[in-house]
């Protein structure tokens, strides 16, 4: 093959199918395919003026290697004598690269081929050699530009057909539905999803969608959603503002589905055009329908339930300490058990300043932990106690906290009432069980000098003073026993309210009088000094004579029990306004300030420190109590403390009676003795029948009625036996042995302890305390029989 000299300014030699670098290479490639070895610079130089970058090929094969895309904007084929290549070439290249224009060059003069056959193959334009370099600038231009315009077209129809695509996949994603309205003519076009939402048949394939009108759209929709749509979009078309309907549509007869149109009507000339798009809305609505109901649910929960419920958000000071809270939401039950109204936006401590820090630092530490917390506490500021139940609200980091709380103030004044009343019964069962052993104490003492006297009397033969006596002290006992069983009837009559009171118009100082009486054995016996002092003009009273006999002197057996030997009473009574005052008042023991209104308690006894007092059974008071208000009257304690005496002042309502004097008190007996024994007690009656008894069995017996008494005595008398008593008022029969056992001149001096409580312990205490023996009360004649054999028999006991 022969290679023309193409051109004659070429200079220089350039490495084949090198790419040749050009200046300005910014509007694409030119691929220039040529076999000779030194290719003409003209192309060259021609398409880096034009900004082309050029690609050399020597062959075609090599061609087809640079053909990647971007592709080339021109190709320039050279002849190189062989036309069937040169065919062959520029038809490969526009068939796989159909939109690249070709540009044959190099083809000589007088041609051995057809120019014709060329252009059939594919080539756009001819160049002969030697290659023009204006022919060839001009000709590549126009193919150039040509190139250039039809990429731009290009590339702008596919940026097109790609948005269009994606608005598609967009359109097709979200379910939306796309539609143009023709208000004139009243018919819709809509896309073919627009069909499928209403339920109307697809137009053909591929075909434009017909237009339809606007009624068969509406037909689909829910009757009662039908007049609102067509008024709402009447007002758009109208207004030209933004069209917004909600409605429901059911297509071929399926189930309901929301629908949400959007709109907007626009004037295209003299047409009136509505562009919108509709969405399947059903699942938004579903969800949000399952929101509001359960937020209706929520609500409805947190209104109706009946405990106080709250949110609140907990604040905090610079470190970090929980400090207050806010209320964000509470309850109809809120208030009510709060007594907090408004509280919402509100915080605690604004509302309540003193509120207990523990609320606080218990809720910080349940919204800082997450864990929640079920407690029992009282709010003071609120005056109420409350069972809480709190727990966190939302993830970890969160400050709101919800409360569910129950106002248990009335529980828990219930529960401390009910713990006071076991309290209260627990004490009184206390009582009673103390006043039980009281009774049998009680029952017990004038039983003894009962039965002393019935053995004295077996004995007494012919001794008729003896057996007098002896009558006087068992009918004295039995008249105390008798007194007794009827203040205990009393007390369970007045107790279940059986008491009938026989009222009459009586005189004041006949009831004082007949009192007086009752009292005065008790009295004198004691040595007290009784002053009695009346009103100038007579009291009259409308009551129960007998009843108020017994409250007086119930009162002045008090007196005279509760005051040491040789005391002072008085009875006074005088008018005070329309009431008759009666007060009993002595120099006795006295009551302490903290037992005066428990006197009046039944089975009360109060407690006079270490001083021994002879209590009784503790229902004297709690009768006279009763007694007295049964009058419409009322009775309170007085005293200045202990030892120094207490006054108890009766209250009557008044009448008119006459006065009388309070009438003198009679004395008491003494016995005599032959042996040397000393009977010590201070219950008289009970000495003197034992003394009585024991002179009987041929001794010599003296009497002490206290301690002291029996401690003077013994000096001078000499005894070789005491019976002592334990209880005894003053001076216990415990120190009076003690005081003979430390005594060494009183070694010989045996002594009997007299005592109601016979346990093994009672009998070590005798024994510590210096006791030879040890006798319970009332002792049998035996029992006392047996003692003195066992003392003879023990020590030489000298004989009178
Ligand atoms: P009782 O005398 O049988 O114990 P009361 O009901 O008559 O019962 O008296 C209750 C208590 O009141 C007595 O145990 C005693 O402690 C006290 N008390 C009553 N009267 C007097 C008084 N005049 N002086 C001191 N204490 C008294």
């Amino acid at each position: 093959m022969r290679h023309a000299p193409s051109n004659t300014r070429n200079r220089r030699g350039v490495p084949d199918t090198a790419r040749v670098r050009m200046t300005r290479p910014q509007h694409g490639r030119v691929l220039f395919l040529c076999d000779r070895p030194v290719s003409d610079p003209a192309v060259g130089e021609v398409a880096a003026e034009l900004g082309y970058e050029l690609v050399r090929a020597r062959s075609l094969a090599e061609a087809i290697g640079h053909a990647r895309p971007p592709g080339f904007a021109l190709i320039l084929a050279g002849y190189s004598g062989d036309a069937e290549a040169l065919f062959e070439s520029v038809r490969r290249l526009r068939g796989l690269l159909p939109s690249t224009p070709v540009i044959v060059h190099g083809i000589p003069k007088e041609a051995p081929f057809s120019l014709e056959a060329i252009y059939e193959a594919g080539a756009l334009a001819v160049l002969h050699d030697p290659v023009s370099r204006p022919i060839l600038k001009a000709k590549a231009t126009f193919f150039l530009e040509a190139y250039a315009n039809a990429g731009a077209r290009h590339r702008a129809q596919a940026a097109l057909e790609d948005t269009r695509a994606r608005l598609e996949s967009i359109i097709g994603l979200a379910e939306v539905a796309a539609w143009t309205l023709d208000v004139d003519r009243g018919t819709v076009r809509g896309d073919a999803r627009m069909l499928a939402l209403y339920g109307l048949p697809p137009g053909d394939a591929g075909s434009v969608p017909a237009d339809i009108p606007v009624d068969a759209f509406f037909a689909a929709l829910h009757p009662d959603d039908v007049p609102p749509t067509r008024t709402l979009l009447a007002q758009a078309i109208e207004s030209g503002e933004p069209y917004h309907a909600t409605f429901r549509v059911r297509a071929d007869g399926g189930a309901w589905r929301w629908m949400l149109a959007r709109g907007r009507c626009e004037r295209s000339g003299a047409q009136r055009l509505m562009r919108g798009v509709v969405v399947d809305a059903t699942v938004q609505k579903q969800a949000e329908e399952r929101l509001r109901a359960s937020e209706e649910r929520y609500r409805t929960l947190f209104d109706a339930i009946d405990s106080g419920i709250c949110v609140i958000e907990m604040l905090y000071d610079d470190a970090g300490r929980p400090v207050d809270y806010r209320f964000l939401e509470v309850n109809h039950a809120f208030v009510r058990d709060t007594g907090l109204p408004d509280a919402v936006g509100r915080t605690m401590r604004s509302m309540r300043p003193e509120h207990e820090q523990h609320w606080f630092d218990t809720y910080g530490r349940v919204a800082e932990t997450g864990e929640a917390a079920h407690f029992v506490n009282e709010a003071a500021q609120l005056n109420r106690w409350y069972d809480v139940y709190a727990a966190r609200v939302g993830p970890a980091g969160s400050r709101k906290v919800v409360v569910l709380f129950t106002d248990i103030t009335a529980r828990r004044r219930a529960d401390l009432e009910l713990r006071r009343l076991n309290d209260d019964l627990a004490e009184q069962d206390r009582r009673k069980t103390e006043f039980l052993a009281t009774l049998a104490h009680e029952l017990r003492n004038p039983l003894a000098p009962i039965r002393n006297g019935l053995q004295l009397l077996r004995r007494a033969g012919h001794d008729a003073a003896a057996a007098t006596r002896v009558q006087d002290i068992m009918e004295r006992q039995l008249d105390h026993l008798v007194h007794l069983v009827d203040d205990l009837l009393d007390v369970a009559r007045i107790t279940r309210g059986q008491v009938e009171l026989k009222p009459a118009w009586i005189a004041l100082a006949d009831v004082l009088s007949a009192a007086v009486e009752t009292s005065t054995p008790l009295i004198e016996a004691n040595r007290h000094r009784l002053d009695v002092r009346l009103p100038a003009a007579p009291l009259t009273l409308y009551g129960d004579g007998t009843r108020l006999t017994q409250v007086v002197s119930n009162l002045l057996n008090n007196a005279a029990k509760y005051t040491p030997r040789g005391g002072a009473i008085v009875l006074a009574a005088e008018r005070d306004g329309d009431e008759a005052l009666v007060a009993v008042s002595d120099n006795g023991i006295g009551i302490p300030a903290d037992a005066l209104e428990d006197v009046f308690t039944m089975f009360t006894h109060v407690s006079h420190g270490s001083q021994a007092v002879p209590g009784g059974l503790g229902i004297g008071l709690s009768l006279v109590k009763s007694l007295v208000e049964l009058h419409g009257g009322s009775i309170v304690a007085a005293s200045a403390g202990p030892n120094l005496g207490s006054v108890f002042t009766v209250r009557l309502p008044l009448g008119e009676a006459a006065p009388r004097p309070a009438p003198d008190a009679a004395a008491a007996a003494r016995p005599p003795g032959s042996l040397r024994v000393l009977v010590v007690d201070d219950n008289r009656d009970a000495a003197e029948t034992l003394a009585a008894l024991l002179a009987m069995m041929g001794h010599e017996a003296a009497v002490a009625n206290d301690g002291h008494a029996a401690l003077r005595m013994l000096a001078g008398l000499q005894p070789q036996i005491v019976f002592l008593d334990i209880g005894m008022p003053g001076m216990s029969g415990y120190e009076v042995a003690q005081a003979v056992r430390a005594n060494p001149g009183w070694n010989g001096v045996r002594l009997v302890a007299l005592t109601g409580w016979g346990g093994s312990a009672d009998r070590a205490r005798t024994a510590a305390a210096g006791f030879d023996e040890h006798l319970t009360k009332p002792a049998t004649l035996a029992a006392i029989e047996a003692v003195l054999a066992r003392i003879a028999a023990s020590s030489p006991v000298e004989r009178q």
